[in-house]
């Protein structure tokens, strides 16, 4: 249990790992895949909260 793991999938981060800025937060993934699946998660959890 060391090092950081992919914030979407739980994957342990490698060098190849991708950072994702979200609402001012900052978070790693182990790729762009996942870093595009947070952002929509992200996106659509903001949106719901609009009104
Ligand atoms: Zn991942």
């Amino acid at each position: 249990m060391s090092g950081n793991t992919c914030a979407a999938c739980d994957y342990e981060l490698d060098e190849n790992s991708v950072t994702v800025t979200l609402g001012g937060k900052t978070v790693e993934v182990c790729c762009e895949e996942c870093a595009t699946k947070l952002k929509e998660a992200f996106s659509a959890a903001a949106s719901s909260k609009i009104g």
